[in-house]
């Protein structure tokens, strides 16, 4: 639990500091974050996904990353 937080916690630092775009595992398009780092997409298996493809694929998306 507190673990999660912690990885959640050193990723938005990550980001911010380093000024790391993310982008979309699949598609390539770079990936909006609101305020306090929450991506317009989901995480699978430590890969962003754009919104978009997240609507797109849904149950195919863990297919789609390999
Ligand atoms: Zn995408």
């Amino acid at each position: 639990m507190f673990k999660n937080i912690l990885v959640r916690f050193i990723n938005i630092l990550h980001i911010e500091f380093l000024g790391e775009k993310i982008k979309c595992a699949i598609c390539g398009e770079k990936i909006e974050t609101t305020f306090l780092e929450k991506i317009k997409g989901t995480y699978i298996k430590k890969k962003t996904i754009c919104s978009n493809c997240q609507r797109k694929y849904k149950d195919k998306l863990k297919e789609k990353i390999k």
